[in-house]
């Protein structure tokens, strides 16, 4: 089948300038021509290339829903268990569903939560379901971690502080054994063959150095290179994470991975709030890629990542979402300005130009998630993965018209300008509107679900404010704690 796309503006690469009144001719998935329009467009549309969310959790309920906000990332963590368990096609088909109105195309689903009501291999099957349904792209990171279930080192100390109701509650919630490192290997390869074509991948998804024994972490890397299968893993997100991998590892966190065959061009790391210039320089050697949420470390006071700092060092770097927006509602292009906003340097300096930004957020993560250099631009032979956006919207009050498209975009773009997106040229949002399934009406049964299931974790809410206050105590003793 072949469709055509009119563009008004055309964004065809993150280094390229852009066009204006151009045709693009997409056919069997890929970009098959790019041509100047027969006659001058009347579109009003806006082209460029979707977006890439290189690191996610397929998580739908937001922080205000549960009383989670303002908490560091510690005890936020913890604090999600608040969350009932739901239908696991329902709850990421309505998180597939928000990425792709917001215009993303790709997306990494380091499924963390697991629902836990079916087997685990049908609930991977699900919500790979899901994903083709609404039809991006997504890899399945499958989480494996075997350490440090509560704090980072010894727990004795914060169960103690509990009441001893709390600590019953926390223990059998948290302090389950973990499987056996080989068993979640294999689980890893099980996934892959289980639910892997048609859009989907699997991954290996270590939660993280501090949470993954070097057991574990050692089976991970040499399946990893048995198989060619990627790796996505959080590093170095907190600062508290940094202090544990300096005192854990006082040859160095990177090394040590390094030395277990970890930084290689198959792994991806979410985060890198507190990595060293050196580290940087290793993961950029190593053709490793980081990615950066910048929105997530701000609202989980983790910090701001150095994205700058990380370019300059020759780091691929690609942009995440971590299911936590500035405003609750996934946005791309919201999040791709802040990125802009905060990196590009002061004065007349730039250390982040318009073409590292848009590679950040278009092209890098495609890498990282599809494991292909493929796509993050329209030209001839690329996959179609295009977002259109409403032209006509973010330009109705424009006094210059020798504006510069790209000044609009990097401005005012938000996810309500999102008209179409079409992901290996399948029109997967229309008029705003995802043609998959019924957004709308699964966010309304996903809702009622999530409130009539709520009383079951009612347990452990109650003891929740208990073990927020004890990590805060054993992480900060003299912090100041505000009420
Ligand atoms: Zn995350």
């Amino acid at each position: 089948m072949t469709t055509r796309i009119e563009a008004a503006v055309l964004l065809a690469d993150p280094g390229g300038p852009t066009q204006t009144n151009q045709t693009i001719t997409v056919a069997d998935g890929r970009v098959a021509a790019v041509a100047p329009a027969a006659s001058a467009a009347t579109s009003g549309n806006l082209v460029m290339p979707a977006f890439v969310n290189a690191h996610d959790h397929a998580r739908v309920v937001r922080n205000s829903q549960i009383g989670n906000f303002d908490v560091a990332l510690e005890a936020w963590l913890p604090q999600l268990a608040a969350i009932p368990a739901v239908d696991p096609w329902l709850t990421a088909a309505v998180a597939f569903g928000r990425s792709a109105c917001a215009g993303i195309a790709t997306e990494m689903a380091h499924y963390t939560r697991v629902q836990g009501l079916t087997a685990y291999l049908d609930e991977a099957q699900a919500v790979a379901k899901a994903a083709r349904d609404v039809g991006i792209r997504i890899a399945f990171a499958v989480q494996c971690r075997d350490r440090n279930p509560l704090v980072y080192g010894a727990q004795e100390s914060v169960l103690k502080r509990l009441s001893p109701a709390a600590c019953a509650c926390v223990s059998q919630k948290f302090l389950g054994a973990p499987l056996p490192a080989a068993e979640q290997v294999a689980l890893v390869e099980a996934t892959a063959a289980a639910i892997e074509g048609d859009g989907v991948t699997v991954q290996y998804g270590p939660a993280g150095p501090q949470w993954c024994s070097d057991d574990l972490l050692s089976r991970i890397a040499e399946s990893s290179a048995v198989h060619g299968r990627r790796v996505h893993m959080h590093l170095l997100e907190s600062r508290y994470q940094r202090a544990w991998a300096d005192k854990t590892y006082p040859q160095g966190i990177l090394r040590h991975l390094d030395a277990l065959g970890l930084v290689n061009s198959r792994a991806s790391f979410a985060h890198g709030t507190w990595l060293g210039a050196d580290e940087m320089e290793l993961i950029a050697a190593r053709d490793a890629t980081i990615v950066v949420n910048i929105s997530s470390n701000l609202v989980l006071r983790s910090g701001i990542a150095p994205l700058a700092e990380m370019l300059r060092r020759g780091c691929r770097v690609a942009m995440g979402l971590d299911g936590v927006a500035l405003d609750e509602r996934e946005d791309p292009l919201a999040e791709m300005q802040l990125a802009y906003l905060l990196h590009k340097g002061e004065g007349f300096e730039t250390r982040m130009s318009r073409e590292q930004v848009l590679r950040f957020a278009l092209a890098a993560g495609r890498f990282a998630v599809l494991g292909d250099q493929d796509g993050g631009a329209i030209v001839p032979g690329a996959a179609a993965d295009l977002l259109v956006l409403d032209w006509d919207a973010l330009t109705a009050d424009r006094l210059d018209d020798t504006v510069p498209p790209l000044d609009t975009v990097f401005s005012r773009a938000r996810r309500r300008h999102v008209k179409d997106l079409y992901v290996a040229g399948r029109h997967v949002v229309r008029d705003g509107t995802v043609t998959g399934v019924d957004l709308p009406a699964l966010e309304a049964e996903l809702l009622t679900t999530l409130r009539r299931r709520f009383g079951a974790t009612a347990d452990i809410r109650a003891a929740l404010p208990d073990l927020r206050a004890a990590l805060g105590a054993h992480y900060h003793p003299d912090a100041f704690v505000c009420s």
